[in-house]
This record gives structure tokens, sequence and C-alpha cells, in this order.
């Protein structure tokens, strides 16, 4: 591509809401317009970038097996109301009607529709197992879109869903889609981990998801200095050391005078303890109901794992004076003991002893609380908050937190969806059985956004060679002057003649406006035709990453760059 006849529209202004740096460089380096809130229009740098992440996306899905299709955007209310989501899923399905007064929505996902498709398709055990994947535009209205390509309302999205008549075969087609995962973003060139997103209670783990590490991220991830365990931390599980006999004796209950003391650290203070010995009990909304969450006095409580431990659809935290309205009890000073309130205690909370908790009495705490022995919570569970001081839970280990990225997703869905829309095959006995099910995303688009949230400098996008739009530019730095525009364009062709993929820069601008935005945009490899070539008739091979210059005669230069894009493709 000759950069004179591209619309590559760079700029040095920074939008003022792009707060972060892939969404900066983004515009500045013409890759992305915006046409309203989420929204992005790829200019052609742009979809250059997108298609490089798409088409490792497809091949990787094609080498595991999984068959390309292609959904509606556009759904049919009624099938979000046989699978029980119209109701549920909340206002960033974008609902609307046709002129027949029919629902429909935008999707921001393809359960339903693909579910649909097998009932009507699959009828056999024998056709089984199968795996559906599409790369389309998905449409969620959410509540905060931000950071450019990062946070779309309108994004691009691989999808996949695979198909199997039992457990066993399920966990083939996850583990399958789990490898791919693993070729797709090492091929990118991204340094990411595969996080363990929830712990099924069947044994082994139903969920991962794959973050790309960059400081930037919404998500935070506990990280074993020692081995490969990675986990969100809204759901890193934690593994209690064996209990130790203990040989303290267990004291009886007493009521002790705290006026205005509420706080742990204050309680803990106040008589003489530590903040480990008090027992912490927060309150929250979760759904409907008013819930007590329990922990020791130097733990936080997790409301991810909180909302799982309940099977509740939305926890919220509740101040002290909604307690109040809520319950007409004196938080503060609210514990365990003859709580009237649904309670879900930590697993640690079980092991204190002689520890202090609230009286449920203005003014008054209890010494001498003994889990076991004083209150029966409904629940307990992994309910806290894991801390530094905790060890790996696969190898022991010092644990370490990173930010990371939500680039992929690999989900165990089970029956959710073939039960509730009866999405039934005939097994080799005769019987109905329903399609065990599973799903597997990859934020296409978002990639894009994640690889140069990590790599970048202040100059510009360093893109790994995999990813970048063009892999060579060549700088022809005085384009009135035949010699420098032969050379170029033999060049031009030299390299295109070995298969790379490179962007003559042939405009009419000051040299420094060209290395400007050669860097900027992030070509990994730049090529300058210049003074050099005019005195010794050699061009300047520069590689963006490392900043190496190395000068080569154009032959040798067509080589080196060959073999250069070859291996870094090759990974
Ligand atoms: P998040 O927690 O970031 O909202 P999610 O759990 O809603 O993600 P999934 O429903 O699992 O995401 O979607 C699959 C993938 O699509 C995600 O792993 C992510 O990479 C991408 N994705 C989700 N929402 C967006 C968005 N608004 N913009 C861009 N990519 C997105
Ligand atoms: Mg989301």
């Amino acid at each position: 591509m000759r950069y004179s006849q591209m619309l590559l529209p760079t700029t040095k202004e920074t939008p003022s809401e792009a707060e972060v740096i892939s969404h900066q460089l983004l515009v500045r380096g013409g890759f992305i317009r915006k046409l309203t809130s989420g929204m992005y229009t790829y200019l052609p740098l742009g979809l250059l970038a997108l298609q490089k992440v798409t088409e490792i996306v497809r091949q990787e899905m094609n080498r595991a097996g999984a068959q390309e299709i292609l959904m509606p955007m556009v759904q049919p209310g009624d099938l979000w109301e046989e699978s029980g989501r119209w109701k549920k899923y909340g206002p960033e399905l974008l609902r609307f009607r046709d002129r027949h007064d029919r629902d429909y929505c935008l999707g921001p996902t393809h359960e339903e529709v693909v579910t649909d498709i097998a009932r009507r398709e699959l009828q056999s055990y024998r056709q089984l197992p199968v795996n559906l994947y599409q790369i389309q535009t998905k449409f969620r209205d959410e509540i905060r879109p931000r950071f450019g390509l990062m946070r779309g309302r309108e994004f691009v999205m691989k999808d996949a869903y695979s198909f199997d008549m039992d457990d066993a075969g399920a966990s083939k087609s996850y583990e399958k889609m789990r490898e791919a995962y693993f070729r797709i973003f090492e091929r990118c060139g991204l340094d990411f981990r595969a996080v363990e997103a929830d712990s099924g209670a069947i044994g082994g783990s139903y969920s991962h998801e794959f973050m790309v590490l960059a400081e930037t991220g919404e998500d935070t991830l506990v990280i074993c200095n020692e081995c490969s365990f990675a986990a969100n931390v809204e759901k890193a599980a934690i593994t209690l050391p064996e209990a130790e006999e203990s040989q303290v004796e267990l004291e009886a209950i007493a009521k002790v005078q705290t006026p205005g003391k509420k706080k742990v650290k204050v309680v803990a203070e106040f008589l003489g303890v530590e903040p480990k010995d008090v027992i912490k009990t927060m309150f929250y909304l979760a759904d409907e109901e008013v819930v007590a969450a329990l922990v020791r006095g130097d733990r936080e409580v997790q409301s991810v794992k909180l909302k799982n431990l309940l099977g509740a659809n939305d926890v919220e935290p509740l101040e002290e004076d909604q307690v109040w309205q809520a319950t007409r009890l004196p938080a503060g000073y609210l514990g365990p003991v003859e709580l009237p309130l649904k309670m879900v205690a930590d697993q640690e909370v079980m092991r204190m002893i002689n520890a202090v908790a609230g009286a449920n009495e203005k003014g008054c705490h209890l010494t001498g609380v003994n889990p076991e022995r004083d209150f029966k919570p409904a629940i307990v569970g992994d309910l806290r908050q894991i801390t530094m001081e905790d060890r790996c839970p696969t190898c022991g280990g010092s644990l370490g937190l990173k930010e990371g990225i939500e680039v992929g997703h690999v989900f165990k869905l089970g029956t959710r969806y073939s039960e509730a829309m009866e999405a039934r095959f005939q097994d080799s006995d005769g019987q109905e059985k329903p399609f065990i099910m599973g799903c597997y995303g990859i934020g296409v688009s978002r990639v894009v956004a994640a690889a140069i949230e990590q790599n970048h400098d202040d100059k510009g996008i360093i893109f790994p060679v995999p990813l970048a739009p063009f892999q060579v530019t060549i700088l022809n730095l005085t384009p009135k002057d035949a010699t420098f525009c032969e050379a170029s364009e033999a060049l031009y062709s030299s390299l295109q003649q070995q298969g790379l993929e490179v962007l003559l820069d042939d405009r009419d601008e000051r040299p420094g406006s060209k290395f400007n935005d050669a860097d900027l945009v992030g070509i990994p490899f730049r090529v300058t035709v210049g003074k050099t070539y005019a005195k010794e008739g050699k061009v300047e091979v520069r590689v963006r990453k490392s900043g190496e210059t190395l000068l080569f005669t154009p032959e040798e230069a067509v080589t080196y760059l060959s073999e250069q894009v070859r291996l870094a493709l090759s990974v």
C-alpha cells in the first residue's frame, strides 16, 4: 500500500475522553474514529489490525474442529423468553419492536440462536459432537462504555458453542477450546494468563478467563510467583491449612460495654485483643433479602464469592443506616449470636476461639464467642478475599497481584439452555437427552486494544509482528528525487514478492513527520531510503521494538526482513 493513497489520518491531538493509551494511540494513529458513545468506525489501518486477530482466531478454531457459521445479529424476543433471559438480562440488552409490534433485540451473545439451530438440525448422537462458531459484531448497551475498543457497545466477538452427548464429551470439547485459546494468544504475541474463573463443584475447573497482563486491566489477578497458577481475585479459592488441635479452654459468653466503639480496629484496641480475634459482621442486600456476612476482623468479604455462595443474582453492601431501616438492628454492634438474619460465614470464622462479636445491642459487644457452640450460619464457605499472606492453592508458593484485561472466556454451560429450550437428541439407548453445551468467547476487537496496552512506548504503538497491519514500512525521504524513488519502488516490489505486507511512505512530507508516523502506528520494521543510500548505496533498517538499526544493501535488507518476519510468525 502507498501511504499517499491511503486514508491514514494520524493526528497529534489526543481526544480528551481517551483515558487509556490504546484508545489514545488508536485515534492518533488513524485506526479508528468514534461515531457515538461506544461505537467506532475502523479506518483502513484499524481494519487491517482487526483482520489479523480475526484470521488467527479463525485458523485456530478450524484447526480445533469448530465450524464457522454466521447468525443474525437481530434476534427475536421469543427465543429469549424461552431461555428465561428476556426479563433477566437487564438493560445491556437493547430491545426494540418491528413494524408488526414483535419484540427483538440486538445480540449481545448467541446461546439462544445456536441452541435453536441445534434442536432443529441435530437429532441423533451420531451427529455429535458439534462445535459452531462465528466472528461477528455484538451489541451490549454497556452502562459505562469506555477505553475505546476495550469496552465498546458495539464490538467484534468470536463466539463458539459446543454440543456434546455426555459430560466426558463436553469436557473434551472444553479442553480443545482451552488449548486453542492458548495457541491463539501465543500466536498473537501476547503475555497472558489463563485464570480459573470458577472452581466447579464436580472437581476441576469449568470456566477459564484469558487475561492479557497490562496495567490498565480492569481485572485484578492473583498470580503465583512460583508456578503457573493464576486466578481472578474475585474468585481465587482459599484453602485453609489443616486445623490444629487447640488447648485453649472455651470461655463463656460475657457482655461488655463498648459505647461508641463500632469498627473492628477500635473495638479490638478497646478490649485489648487483635482484629483477628473479632468477628466482623457485614450486611448485604442479596436480591431482596438482608443477609449477614461473617469474616475474621482482619479479613475482607469478597462480594462475588458471597453472591456465588448464596446463588443470588445480585448483592449490594448496606450502610449502617440502611441496615437500621431494613432490620431495626443497631449496625456497628451486631454479631452472629442470636442474630435474626440469614448468615453466611467464612470457613475461617468457624475456627475462631473465644472471639469478640457485636452483642446486637447498642453500645455492647460479647466476648467468649465460640462459633461452633454459639451460632449456626445458614452457609459456611470460602467467603473472604485472598491476601498476599495466603499461599498458592496449587503449589503452596507465594502470591502476587497483577492487573489483566479479559480477552477470552471458556465456559461449561451444561444443560442450562438445552433444558430450558428443549434441545434434545436421541442417544444410542433410544432415550431423548438434552445436549451438554459449552460456550467460548474471544473479544476480537478488545485483543487489538489489549495488544497496544501491553506494547507501546512514548512514541506510539509497538505491534507484535503477527498483529501489525503492515510488517514493514519503507520511508522514502526524498520523494522528489528519481534515484530515491526508484530504489524505494524496487524495494517495495521485492518485499511484496517475498509475501511481506508493506507500507511505502511516498508522501511529500518532512522526514521528521514520516519517522514520527512510522513510530506512532507501530509497524515492526522500518526501512529508510535516505542519506546513506546516496552515499554508499545502503538502506537503514530499524526494528521498532528494540530500536536496533542496521545498514544493508537493498538485497540484504529483503533477505533480512523476510527472515525476521517469517521467524516472528512461526511461533
Ligand atoms: P466483561 O467482564 O469485560 O464485561 P463479559 O464477562 O461480559 O466481559 P463475555 O460475555 O464472556 O464477557 O464475552 C466474551 C468476551 O467478549 C470477553 O472475554 C471480552 O473479551 C469480550 N467483551 C465483552 N464485553 C465487551 C465489550 N463491551 N467491548 C469489547 N469486548 C468485550
Ligand atoms: Mg460484561
